[in-house]
């Protein structure tokens, strides 16, 4: 995995359909730290740091160390992150984000919309839910 930040952006659709099935721990979210477990070995976590301004972040994965950007880790954290607002999707053109007619976020060479999380007032026990 040499060829770095493009290539995350490129197939960021692929990353954000792995990134649904990795475990995230909310390790220190105060501080935007997050533990993400590797796809390929589950007993391995990675520690994700999440930019405290911007929907962005480093991971240490060893593909994030060699320069690459928006790693399934770092989506996973910012999946996590925004999960009490809604469900985030990943694009990597403002143009394709904007026609989703959705909150749109700004990350590192990525835009991101958001579908806020439907509330059901009905439903007593919704309180349980995170
Ligand atoms: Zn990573």
């Amino acid at each position: 995995m040499r060829e770095a930040g493009h290539r995350s952006v490129v197939h960021v659709k692929k990353l954000q359909q792995a990134s649904r099935h990795l475990e995230v721990i909310p390790h220190d979210p105060e501080r935007g730290v997050y533990l993400v477990t590797s796809a390929t070995r589950p007993d391995v976590y990675y520690e994700v740091i999440l930019d405290p301004d911007r929907p962005a972040g480093r991971c240490t994965c060893p593909w994030a160390q060699h320069g690459g950007i928006n790693c399934k880790h770092v989506l996973a954290a910012l999946q996590a992150r925004y999960a009490a607002q809604g469900r985030l999707s990943f694009w990597r053109s403002p143009g394709a984000a904007r026609r989703q007619h959705r909150r749109l976020l700004t990350g590192d060479q990525l835009y991101i919309t958001l579908r806020p999380r439907v509330r059901r007032f009905s439903k007593p026990e919704l309180n349980r839910e995170r």
